[in-house]
């Protein structure tokens, strides 16, 4: 199973994952444009797709939807509560969305998919545990907190592509209001270095092989910032599993599991 990420950071997410017959989308908040040329770099064309999942609705995961479901009507995935939302955000979707509750298991070709519930101020929002019945990869940002639902969620997992949004001094004393500071650093918000760290040992001391940081915040942290605090805490704990950042509006390497 291969992963790429197109995008990753506050401003626009959007996750390719392959088998040997099976590509499918996480999200879709990059333009339709950029879809296709980073569809184009990973060899594919949006026919070769056979669905989008989608985690929530907030505009950084479904803003390029619209316009690529109006070029490429291909099956949106999403739990009931996001289908609600969708519906009325973006109307071209209702023929396409399989809505599906949160912890459903199901298959998209030869990739066997399970969400599960996160902590977050959206509607009904889940992240994506996804196999090819040899490895396994999950996809979870936008956490608020790490519950036990996500950690049952990605328990065992191969690769694991986990928030590592903010330094939580830099959102303190950066340019973002109080409001939306409270609410980044709140329950329904989203993980920090340190959050996303000690997440990274749990997975990482369950067997975890490959971390891969995403969805940082631009203006309330850094890669370097990210990959230092994470790379402490797991050097700490004896942990050496690869670690990577991804880039925030380009493609990524190609991870393999
Ligand atoms: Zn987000
Ligand atoms: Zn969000």
């Amino acid at each position: 199973m291969q992963l790429r990420t197109f995008a990753s950071s506050s401003r626009g997410n959007c996750t390719l994952i392959s088998s040997s017959n099976t590509a499918i989308l996480v999200d879709a908040g990059i333009s339709c444009r950029k879809m296709r040329q980073r569809l184009n770099t990973a060899c594919l064309t949006p026919d070769d797709l056979s669905g989008i999942l989608i985690t929530h609705e907030h505009t950084d995961h479904i803003s390029g939807l619209p316009v690529f479901l109006k070029h490429h009507p291909v099956p949106v995935y999403a739990t009931p509560g996001t289908s609600l939302v969708l519906a009325r955000k973006v109307p071209i979707i209702r023929d396409l969305l399989q809505p599906l509750p949160a912890g459903s298991d199901f298959a998209i070709g030869d990739l066997s998919i399970q969400s599960f519930s996160t902590s977050h101020d959206a509607a009904d929002s889940v992240g994506y545990r996804i196999s090819n019945h040899q490895k396994i990869a999950v996809i979870a940002t936008d956490l608020g907190r790490v519950t036990s639902i996500v950690l049952d969620a990605v328990f065992g997992a191969d690769l694991a592509l986990i928030e590592a949004n903010h330094d939580e001094d830099w959102l303190r004393t950066g340019p973002y209001p109080y409001a939306l500071q409270t609410r980044i650093l709140s329950d329904r918000g989203h993980l920090s270095n340190e959050a996303s760290a000690e997440f990274a040992v749990s997975l990482a001391a369950a067997g975890t092989q490959t971390l891969l940081l995403a969805h940082l915040s631009p203006e309330n942290n850094s890669p370097e910032r990210a990959q230092t605090v994470v790379q402490t805490a797991l050097k700490r704990a004896h942990l050496t599993p690869e670690l990577a950042v991804l880039p925030s509006d380009q493609c990524s390497e190609l991870f393999t599991v």
